[in-house]
């Protein structure tokens, strides 16, 4: 007789799983997404094995996902007949964390009133389920593999394992059964309307058959009628076509909505949507979004794309390059006609095709994001606020797009919120050669910085940069339209040939002003400071201030080298 062996769980699996038990979440719909998913996943892996090893899927080749409601027994069971999971997979897929910003995660949901939207973003995936389950049962069965395993939990301590029984067996020829065992207030997962609804609201656009089994009676005690009957004949729920793959004029605003839930995993509305066929050298379909808010890996240390590759609706790897670093907040898929289907990792990151992919995309996002800021600035706004950190990145990482990105940006300047570098070149004051700026870390210190009066005495705009990024780029002796970026905060500052403001120059006639003598003040400056600094001079950074630490000329800039060590930490 075989005693089952018993497992604890990772101390992250526990602590996230005693949340999920002990919040109260609004929205527990999102267990059911997350299991269609995995079984999505599945499916899309097995077909992908499949390529190389055909006698995978010959003996069942229709992937399917299935969804058996049994009021009876009080289960629901979510069952593909995907790539499955061997002993060793159920071990380390079902009992730990493996996920980078899980942590994070696991923090921040204690804090967070209602963590629905923290498990979507954060993608908690499986262990949703124990919101609306108390008891879970996996059995599954790994593709070309004699043996069928059976994973079970309450959810609190650990799971057990064990080889599954003959009926097991027999269920699950491959892939994986999960059966939730419905929590009481979890029951009305059980009713068709229900599974339907909630099926309709985040998985219809999944590629494969989501197929409703045998639902029996709803849990409801309403007269079987019309539901139960035809509930009783399996029947395939969602549109299982590939969303990226049809006209846009089919799509309503809704469709696409739904597509960027169930693609990236996300609860908000997408910001932007890019749906368009490449035709030429190359055809491919693409589907893009750029999310309303932003997510928490975005500063992963890896900051990789993970746009989706599908190669003819075969679902290859999330781990091309198909767009730089600095536009990783965008989320998709791309489906190319052209590539092979078995792309090794090497061929993927020195493929020509793929690079020319990379090059095309990266243009059509930064067109679509050019045509969003001039047809929508408040969109506009709400993206550069989430994404302009990341999308500056581009100005050192990619020299060739450094025009299209400046005009882009937007800043907050003394002038005001939402400048852009064209708003500020046309405002220049005459005489007026450089855009200035001031970089710190709290945009109200910046404010209150007497480095700015003089370019205020004058009228002059200052843009003030808060994000770490912007000591990078700065640094780079880069143009907008022939005018270079100059530091109030670093070496010499020349206004002297822009005319003051007139209220400022009838301040600084004033008599007394004239009557201070520059050199003897500098002189006993120099000598209370000593060695302390390396040299005092008169500047016209000031006027209300009698003074102010500055960097030298070739020196670094303070507030940049602050920026820079937040940056890398
Ligand atoms: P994620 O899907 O983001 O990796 P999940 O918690 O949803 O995280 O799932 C964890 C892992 O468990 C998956 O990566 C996969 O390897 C495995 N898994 C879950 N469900 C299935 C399934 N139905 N078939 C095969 N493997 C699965
Ligand atoms: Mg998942």
């Amino acid at each position: 007789e075989f005693r089952a062996e018993v497992h604890s769980f990772q101390a992250e699996v526990a602590e996230l799983l005693h949340l999920m038990v002990h919040s109260v979440y609004s929205e527990t719909d999102v267990f059911l997404r997350e299991l269609i998913s995995n079984a999505s996943d599945a499916c899309d892996r097995l077909r992908w094995e499949a390529i190389a090893r055909p006698e995978l899927l010959a003996d069942d080749p229709g992937l399917t996902i299935r969804l058996r409601p049994d009021s009876a027994a009080g289960t629901l069971t979510v069952s593909d007949n995907g790539v499955g999971m061997d002993r060793q997979e159920l071990v380390d897929n079902l009992g730990t964390i493996a996920r980078s910003g899980t942590r994070a995660f696991v923090g921040k949901l204690a804090e967070a009133k209602d963590g629905s939207g923290l498990i979507g973003q954060f993608g908690v995936g499986f262990y949703a389920a124990f919101m609306v389950a108390d008891r879970i049962e996996v059995t599954s069965r790994r593709a070309g593999s004699p043996e069928t395993w059976m994973w079970r939990s309450t959810g609190a301590n650990g799971f057990e394992l064990e080889p599954a029984d003959a009926a097991g067996a027999a269920r699950v020829g491959r892939g994986t059964e999960i059966v939730l065992h419905l929590k009481e207030d979890a029951k009305k997962y059980l009713q068709v309307h229900e599974i339907e609804r909630v099926v309709h609201a985040y998985s219809d656009h999944i590629q494969f058959p989501i197929i409703l089994v045998g639902a029996g009676e709803t849990s409801t005690g309403e007269t079987a009628g019309d539901e139960a009957e035809s509930a009783a004949t399996p029947r395939q729920i969602n549109t299982a076509s590939a969303v990226w793959q049809r006209s846009k004029s089919e799509l309503k605003p809704d469709d696409y909505t739904q597509a960027y839930r169930s693609i990236c995993g996300a609860f908000d509305e997408p910001a932007v949507t890019l749906h368009y066929r490449a035709e030429g050298r190359q055809s491919y379909a693409v589907l893009l979004f750029v999310p309303s808010s932003s997510m928490f890996d975005l500063y992963d240390p890896a900051r990789k794309s993970h746009l989706k590759l599908y190669v003819r609706r075969v679902y290859i790897t999330d781990d091309a390059v198909l767009l730089p670093s600095w536009l990783r907040f965008v989320r998709g898929v791309v489906d190319s006609e052209d590539l092979p289907l078995n792309l090794s990792r090497e061929m993927l990151q020195n493929n020509p095709q793929v690079a020319a992919m990379r090059k095309a995309i990266t243009g059509k996002v930064l067109s679509e994001l050019e045509s969003v800021a001039t047809k929508d600035a408040e969109t506009f706004a709400t993206v550069w606020e989430s994404f302009g950190a990341v999308i500056k990145e581009g100005l050192y990482e990619e020299p060739d797009r450094r025009e299209q990105i400046l005009g882009l940006a937007r800043f907050t300047s003394t002038t005001g919120t939402g400048r852009t570098l064209a708003q500020y070149v046309a405002d220049l004051k005459e005489n007026q050669t450089e855009i200035y700026y001031l970089a710190g870390d709290d945009l109200d210190r910046l404010k209150a910085n007497p480095k700015l009066e003089a370019a205020r005495a004058r009228g002059i705009e200052v843009l003030l940069l808060t994000d770490p990024v912007d000591a990078l780029w700065t640094s780079l002796r880069i143009d907008f339209k022939g005018k270079g970026f100059k530091s109030l905060s670093q070496g010499e500052v020349d206004f002297s040939l822009v005319p003051l403001a007139e209220v400022a120059k009838a301040e600084s006639e004033t008599p007394d002003d004239k009557a201070v003598d520059e050199a003897a003040v500098i002189a006993a400056v120099k000598l209370a400071l000593g060695e302390r600094v390396s040299d005092v001079k008169a500047s016209q950074r000031l006027t209300d201030s009698a003074a102010c630490l500055v960097a030298g000329g070739f020196g670094p800039d303070r507030e940049l080298e602050r920026l820079l060590a937040k940056q890398n930490r």
